[in-house]
């Protein structure tokens, strides 16, 4: 005799018939996406009005965007870098475009963002001979997917007619920085680098590509990496910056 207990799930045997049909049914549905995205404009990423082809935005935000305070074609400064160029100050509708990359996977806006790069600092950018995306750590990698920084920094490299190397690792999976109080950035605890391919970066000027960049804590410590691997000057670009 046995005792009455909770029904049991069987687990049905993984088919590769199944999983074949599961994959064409995600083909399908990406595909008609695809050409429903193809018919009808994409919603403006920031107030969902139909947005034009450029960075996911509406003309409205669009304007609103280039109102903003920008950055100079001459450069910022950034502790342990040779300079420091960015576009666009980290506030709407510019961080819908951020979260739009990182989390909705919209690769198209690193492309574009490229393109307003390489239109507006291409003279000052092309002065690297070797493109370095800012690494993510591989725990926040393989949770999101990709890392995003890749997205700029891939056309970018493109554009620009550089190499692109992913030179460095990040050690540490360190906290993400943008919403904190400036206090808790420079206090940020952990984060460390190693360069996994110095011979790409020896006696080389890098451009070390980053999505936004807030105290400049990390861009000075990947910096310094890059320089101890024999790197000959280090700039910096990022899309945006935070300007609190
Ligand atoms: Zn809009």
């Amino acid at each position: 005799m046995t005792a009455d207990g909770p029904p049991t799930r069987r687990r049905l045997p993984i088919c590769f018939y199944g999983s074949a049909a599961q994959n064409v049914c995600r083909l399908g549905r990406r595909l008609l996406a695809f050409a429903v995205g193809l018919l009808l404009p994409r919603p403006c990423l920031a107030c969902s009005a139909p947005a034009e082809r450029e960075l996911g935005l509406c003309s409205q935000c669009r304007r609103l965007l280039e109102a903003r305070p920008r950055g100079a074609a001459r450069g910022d400064r950034l502790e342990g870098c040779d300079g420091f160029f960015w576009l666009w100050g980290y506030q709407p509708p510019f961080d819908q475009i951020i979260l739009g990359l990182k989390y909705r996977r919209l690769d198209y806006l690193g492309l574009h963002i490229a393109d307003e790069a390489n239109t507006r600092l291409g003279i000052e950018l092309r002065r690297a001979e070797v493109v370095v995306p800012m690494p993510m750590h591989w725990r926040r990698r393989l949770a999101r997917g990709r890392n995003h920084a890749d997205s700029i920094a891939r056309p970018l490299a493109r554009r620009l007619g550089r190499p692109l190397s992913p030179a460095l690792r990040r050690r540490t999976l360190g906290r993400p920085q943008v919403g904190r109080g400036r206090r808790q950035r420079l206090l940020n605890p952990g984060i460390a680098f190693t360069c996994r391919r110095p011979a790409a970066v020896r006696d080389r000027v890098v451009l070390l590509v980053d999505d936004v960049v807030t105290t400049g804590a990390t861009s000075g410590r990947a910096a310094r990496t890059l320089k101890a691997a024999g790197a000959r000057k280090v700039i910096v670009f990022a899309a945006a910056r935070t300007l609190t």
